[in-house]
């Protein structure tokens, strides 16, 4: 059988895990692949890029090396951007103006950051004044690091999910952070009012400084940052201004090809464009109207268009995902999911403050099932309270049962473990008694643990119940 030629825009974490599907269901018998990455490398584990950002290199996060794609047979151009798709003549340039035929194409080309009109952050020729970044890829976070200076201040823009991370990477490189939010309360799309004054707080410890309602007006210093002007006129001193204020769908080459988007790459239910043989995926893409930030409903749309792709289940439909956040700066626990308010007039709300230990517990309940959580200052009971949400599954009576122990929480239930890569307990249990011994080796026998991560404490509790010693694993 001739295969056809199957393009892939991006070679980010969609991609990765598209690929992965696609040979599961033996999709290379039937494509040939080519995957376009405008980065340089394989592709990588972009929710670990601040072990790049505190010294390490891409190989330490790298999910797939160049030679991966090779021994798969699948045709990898890195460093190769494109820059114009023609669906009509189905052909695709790259920006060395190389000419490629395809049947299918796969747009997975990600996000780029959200900037706010702020001035004085590029150069005239619109390159980033030096000791301004942003981040997103690795080699933002390179940037980053080349600016930093142990003692010197540093200012962040955005007090969501990756500005507090970046703060918290640059305060462990030494740097005196200054964290400036527009909002009134820190992560203000996952933590309710009382919740984020517990988060601000634990930043506040960290010795990073918090300023919310923070009008970020521009970048200060003629050649290179000196400070921030803010909208009342303050000035903050900074060698170094990220900004991590959001991000935006990279919908560019799309828009430019007269595929039709929104804020995102419209979608149907089967990841399709407007435009047959032309797809959408992670993202980048937009389905029922919502766009997605977080890794796990981007995998889960993967596995649906391997299904249509491949044909191995052509009633495969994608019907929008339930999300889940986790915060990985160390020292901060928070997580978040669904509805972090009640939205109905019969929601009942529990909520649960512990001032000396600096923990904030919320449940918003609906019909008996869990409609969101907020957990600040411990989110022991995280993986529980997800399962519940994500199966719908009724609860206690006693509601705080549902704040269970980390031990309680992980006793066995037979359900998904990892989050991002759907393993489940009875497999993590049959690769223990297939000889994983520690915590590597089970991450690299089944996946767990190696998308956000935040899963690890449950696989080391699962080692250790078998008896065996996880070894630790650096976060
Ligand atoms: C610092 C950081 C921390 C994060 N932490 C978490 C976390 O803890 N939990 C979580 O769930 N999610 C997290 N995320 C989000 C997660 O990384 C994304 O959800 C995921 O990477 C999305 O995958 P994607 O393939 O859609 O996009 P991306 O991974 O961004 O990949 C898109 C790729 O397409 C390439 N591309 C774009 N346009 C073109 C073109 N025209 N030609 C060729 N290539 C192109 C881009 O260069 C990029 O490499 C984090 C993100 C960042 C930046």
């Amino acid at each position: 059988m001739t295969r056809k030629k199957l393009a892939i825009i991006g070679n980010g974490m969609a991609t990765g895990r598209l690929l992965d599907e696609l040979i599961r269901r033996d999709g290379l018998s039937r494509f040939e692949v080519t995957v376009f990455g405008e980065e340089p490398h394989g592709c990588y584990n972009r929710i670990l890029l601040n072990r790049v950002l505190l010294g390490g290199v891409v190989d330490d996060i790298t999910l797939k090396p160049a030679a991966w794609y090779a021994e798969h047979g699948v045709r990898l151009k890195s460093g190769a951007a494109v820059t114009r798709l023609s669906h009509a003549a189905h052909r695709l340039w790259t920006a060395d103006g190389q000419e490629h035929y395809f049947d299918r194409a796969v747009f997975a080309t990600g996000s780029v950051p959200r900037l706010p009109p702020i001035e004085g952050a590029k150069m005239p020729d619109g390159r980033w004044k030096d000791g301004v970044a942003v981040y997103r890829t690795a080699a933002d976070c390179e940037r980053m690091r080349s600016f930093a200076r142990s003692g010197r201040p540093a200012v962040v823009v955005g007090g969501g999910l990756l500005g507090l991370e970046a703060a918290k990477g640059l305060a462990d490189l030494g740097m005196s952070v200054t964290l400036l939010h527009l909002f009134d309360t820190l992560m203000n799309r996952q933590v309710d009012g009382p919740g984020a004054i517990m988060l601000r707080r634990a930043i506040e410890k960290l010795g990073i400084t918090v300023i919310t309602s923070a009008n970020t007006k521009a970048v200060l210093g003629a050649k290179r940052a000196e400070a921030v002007l803010l909208g009342g006129g303050a000035r903050v001193p900074a060698d170094l201004v990220v900004f991590a204020s959001g991000v935006k769908p990279r919908v560019d080459l799309a828009k430019d090809s007269d595929v039709p988007t929104n804020s995102g790459i419209l979608v149907d239910d089967r990841l399709q464009t407007v435009l047959p043989d032309l797809y959408a995926v992670g993202e980048c893409a937009e389905h029922n109207e919502r766009v997605y930030g977080t890794v796990q409903p981007v995998y889960e749309q993967c596995a649906v268009l391997a299904d249509v792709l491949t044909g191995a289940n052509p009633d495969a439909r994608y019907h929008g995902s339930k999300v889940y956040t986790r915060l990985k700066v160390v020292g901060i626990e928070v997580a978040s999911m669904g509805d972090i308010d009640p939205q109905l007039i019969d929601d009942e709300v529990v909520q649960v403050i512990e001032e000396k230990r600096g923990v904030y517990r919320k449940l918003i309940i609906r019909n008996d099932r869990l409609a969101g959580a907020v957990l600040v200052g411990d989110s022991s009971a995280a993986a529980n309270l997800v399962r519940r949400f994500e199966r719908g599954d009724p609860l206690p009576v006693n509601r705080l049962d549902l704040f269970a122990s980390a031990d309680r929480a992980s006793e066995p239930t037979g359900g998904v473990v990892c989050n991002c890569h759907q393993v489940t307990e009875p497999t993590l249990l049959a690769a223990v008694r297939g000889g994983c011994r520690t915590l590597q080796d089970l991450s690299a026998r089944t996946g767990a643990g190696t998308g956000c991560g935040s899963c690890r404490g449950q696989l080391a509790a699962l080692l250790l119940k078998a008896g065996k010693h996880p070894a630790t694993v650096a976060n």
